[in-house]
């Protein structure tokens, strides 16, 4: 690829861009493995984990952790088998090249497989004040946040199966649910759709436009329009399914196939298109975006990782090494 420096070490085995719960996870299982493992990852509070507030749902933890500190902890632990963990900014691939070639702001690397971890955080046009109220009452999980909202009012932007779903979990919780759809009709499946609507502590405004999200410290409302018109709600959070999470992937080029939604495909074992390629976590536009979730498939990339390496027919326990 023209404009980008050659590597200047020997390729590695195994390099993983990303290191949330899904990148640190498949670093700790490649590392134990014995493989040379490589992650490249722009900030310890730039993705999904890194930014969330309190992390009460991951099994094991004796209380709730913030998600920081919990990621490092992933790290540290990768670490601690030999993951080498360098900190940059991932700008372009070459995956079909042999070794793969990983370029970032400040050096380029190569690896004989490679696996994508960058999460879904991207989105092109963030509502005035959402990145400035995120975990403070921005929201994009209602399973994981719904319970900080016991008896106040909540707003939910979105229209599509996954924002009515966890409109309906928010009525556990929340005394009222205002759900903001963008369309004039829910892109849900009826069945929901029909359970959303004959809900008491629901109320659907159809076709708003959001236009921000109010409040310094906290959540405190939200602004949108309906029919030109404009109006403001007073809520303490804000759960946000618009145009989903995009996934980031605008490193790739078009080097992967990806399905009008901008989500990859991959096989049982997380392989993409290209051998020695895989994908794992919330980039893979998973419809439950949870820490458990990005690690369970971190693990299980990384072996299949060391079995392409290997040439290995069949996984090998991880109890077994
Ligand atoms: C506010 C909030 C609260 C949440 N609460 C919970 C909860 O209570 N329980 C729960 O289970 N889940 C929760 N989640 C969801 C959970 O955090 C995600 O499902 C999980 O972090 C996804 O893991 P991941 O590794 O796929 O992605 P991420 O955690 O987003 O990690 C992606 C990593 O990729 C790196 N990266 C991205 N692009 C590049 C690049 N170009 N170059 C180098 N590195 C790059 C980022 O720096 C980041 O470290 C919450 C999410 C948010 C936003």
């Amino acid at each position: 690829m023209l404009g980008f420096s050659l590597p200047t070490e020997p390729p590695d085995d195994l390099l993983i861009i990303g290191a949330g719960p899904a990148g640190a996870t498949a670093a700790l299982y490649a590392a134990r493995a014995g493989l040379r493992t490589r992650v490249v990852d722009k900030g310890l509070t730039a993705g999904a984990l890194g930014m969330a507030g309190q992390i009460a749902n991951f099994p094991g933890l004796p209380g709730p952790v913030s998600g920081v500190d919990l990621l490092r902890r992933m790290r540290e632990q990768a670490a601690s088998f030999g993951a080498q963990f360098v900190e940059d900014r991932v700008i372009g691939v070459d995956l079909r090249a042999e070794p793969k070639q990983v370029f970032a702001a400040s050096a380029t690397f190569a690896a004989r497989a490679v696996i994508l971890a960058t999460g879904a955080m991207a989105r092109a046009h963030p509502l005035p004040g959402e990145d400035r109220l995120i975990g403070r009452g921005v929201s994009y999980c209602a399973t994981c946040d719904g319970a900080f909202f016991r008896d106040r009012e909540v707003a939910v932007a979105g229209n599509t199966d996954e924002a009515v779903e966890e409109a309906l979990t928010l009525t556990r919780f929340a005394a009222r649910v205002h759900l903001l759809s963008p369309g004039a009709e829910l892109r849900a499946a009826p069945h929901l759709v029909a359970e959303l609507t004959a809900h008491p502590a629901v109320t659907l405004y159809p076709a708003a436009r959001l236009l921000a999200v109010l409040g310094e410290e906290r959540v405190e409302g939200v602004r949108f329009a309906v029919a030109g018109e404009e109006r403001t709600l007073v809520v303490s959070g804000l759960f946000l399914y618009l145009q989903g999470n995009a996934p980031v992937v605008d490193f790739l080029g078009d080097q992967l196939p990806v399905g009008d939604s901008g989500c990859l495909s991959v096989d049982e074992n997380f392989q993409t298109a290209i051998p020695g390629v895989f994908a794992v976590g919330d980039l893979l536009c998973r419809h439950l975006k949870q820490v458990v979730v990005a690690a369970a498939e971190g693990a299980v990339a990384a072996m299949a990782a060391d079995r392409y390496l290997h040439g290995r027919e069949r996984l090998r326990p991880d109890w077994a090494k």
